[in-house]
């Protein structure tokens, strides 16, 4: 007992099956850093039923290999001990293969509660209903809801149809660049889809990814967060989207001698991915590393979704659209385009490319579409309309003390202004809400009478109070509030 085996696993006492199953459900936790299984990856078990992480045993046999550190412990003479060769001899890669049981890659125990899926993918929802389902949640950007909806129905028949059709007729990836103002629903618009349709969602930043080697994510790190939120299950995660946000932050630096390890070598590196390659991923971490175990993923079906609010394009735009026409109107025909809100919409790969995307990339994103920026119109419909809104989420809240909330429409009108002073989108609606809701919600519980509350521009404008209404009583100005 005790030594290593053929396979690398360190023996251990025979256990029954019910003492196995037992031990299934729970996860086992690093005797040395206290980590969790799901945390720092496969435990080693130590005989004495003591499980370690690999990092914590790499540590241990660089400690142990360390001249200085065999002095201290009186270990000079030393070469191997109970259950252990001669720790300088220890091959590491005994250890990695260990690690990498034929039992293959483990699913983390906890289980987390997931929103129940409205479509089954494998049953290829047609585009007008994937629209009609994000328009429950995605108020406006309609054009937007329109092209995504068709390009995930194309995706998803094509990873159905697979690249043996029989005539042999490859239909290309529709991977999407989405241009659109910070907090217009870039983001949000991704979340629901990837909800709906119950694929895995990978959320990622372009301004952290970096060329190999270099210090922070490299691309494919990206990968790793689409099979840790597909559970490590390699085949779901073949099947989900990856969404890069800050795309436009890639863009080639004009006029700079310097290497530019954040920008356009990003982009290189990513090319790989977007066409479609069988890539080594890391399991539970989010850099390679010798002591992490690795999976090949192929990423020919997954559907890629950059997005970006590329500050500066319009202006690229407009000089475009104002060249292309005749010269000597110039000036009058630049006010034209000064405050056209879809401006943003007749951006091409050319507009792109001077912006600093280099052309393969572009190219490999061929549904280019842009969201608008929102108005204090959408605004309004954002705080009521969705199946989550935030008014409905504050309604919910107050309902559970048997208060009524109400908003007249001229402090929704109020909120959406504010909201748009902030410029950040529907983003700051949140924000603006929960300042003055605070008070309200501080306030109401104190009183038992109080059965209703009217929000008005008055009070979010810090003019009055809310209109209280107490139980089987008049109208009273809350005070305090
Ligand atoms: P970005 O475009 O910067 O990615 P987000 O998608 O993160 O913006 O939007 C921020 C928040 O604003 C979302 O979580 C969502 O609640 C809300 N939001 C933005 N746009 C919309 C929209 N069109 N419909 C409904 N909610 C929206």
């Amino acid at each position: 007992m005790d030594e290593i085996n053929k396979t690398g696993d360190i023996d251990q006492e025979k256990k029954s099956p019910e003492e196995e199953n037992k031990d299934e459900d729970f996860e086992k936790v690093c005797f040395l850093c206290h980590r969790t299984e799901s945390q720092a990856g496969k435990m080693i078990s130590l005989p004495g039923g003591i499980t370690v992480c690999a990092d914590c045993m790499q540590k241990s046999f660089n400690a142990m290999d360390n001249p200085e550190i065999r002095n201290m412990l009186n270990l000079q003479n030393f070469t191997g001990m109970k259950g252990f060769p001669d720790m300088g001899m220890f091959n590491m890669d005994i250890l990695k293969d260990a690690m990498q049981s034929p039992k293959g890659v483990k699913k983390p125990k906890k289980e987390e509660k997931k929103p129940k899926a409205v479509f089954d993918i494998r049953s290829l929802p047609a585009p007008h209903r994937i629209k009609a389902a994000l328009d429950d949640y995605v108020i406006g950007q309609e054009y937007a809801k329109k092209v995504i909806s068709v390009a995930v129905y194309n995706h998803y028949k094509r990873v159905r149809t697979g690249t043996n059709s029989a005539d042999e007729i490859e239909i290309e990836k529709s991977n999407m660049l989405m241009i659109g103002p910070t907090g217009s629903g870039k983001t949000y618009l991704v979340k629901t889809l990837s909800r709906l349709l119950d694929v895995p969602l990978a959320l990622a930043d372009a301004t952290a990814l970096t060329e190999a080697g270099y210090i922070g994510d490299d691309v494919e790190s990206v990968l790793s967060k689409l099979l840790s939120a597909a559970d490590n299950d390699v085949e779901k995660a073949q099947t989900g989207i990856v969404f890069i946000d800050e795309i436009d932050k890639l863009a080639k630096k004009q006029n700079t001698n310097q290497r530019d390890v954040s920008g356009e070598s990003v982009q290189q590196g990513l090319l790989k991915l977007l066409e479609g390659a069988e890539v080594e991923v890391p399991v539970g971490a989010t850099s390679k590393n010798a002591m992490v175990p690795m999976t090949t993923v192929n990423t020919k079906d997954i559907l890629f979704i950059c997005a970006g609010a590329f500050p500066g394009l319009e202006d690229i735009i407009k000089r475009r659209l104002t060249k292309s026409s005749s010269m000597g109107f110039e000036s009058t025909l630049k006010d034209t385009y000064d405050n056209d809100p879809d401006l943003l919409t007749k951006a091409t790969t050319q507009d792109l490319r001077e912006y600093g995307m280099i052309p393969e990339f572009i190219g490999r994103l061929p549904m280019t579409f842009a969201l608008r920026k929102l108005d204090r119109d959408m605004l309004v419909r954002i705080l009521k309309e969705p199946k989550n809104a935030i008014l409905k989420q504050y309604q919910k809240l107050l309902e559970l003390d048997e208060v009524r909330l109400d908003f007249d429409d001229a402090a929704l009108e109020a909120i959406a202004e504010e909201a748009l002073s902030r410029d950040t989108g529907a983003r700051a609606l949140r924000s603006v809400i929960e300042e003055f809701m605070l008070d309200i919600m501080y306030e109401i519980p104190k009183d038992d009478n109080i059965g209703k509350v009217l929000i008005t521009r008055e009070y979010i404008e810090h003019r009055g109070g809310p209109v209280v209404t107490m139980r089987g009583a008049g109208n009273a100005l809350l005070t305090g509030a």
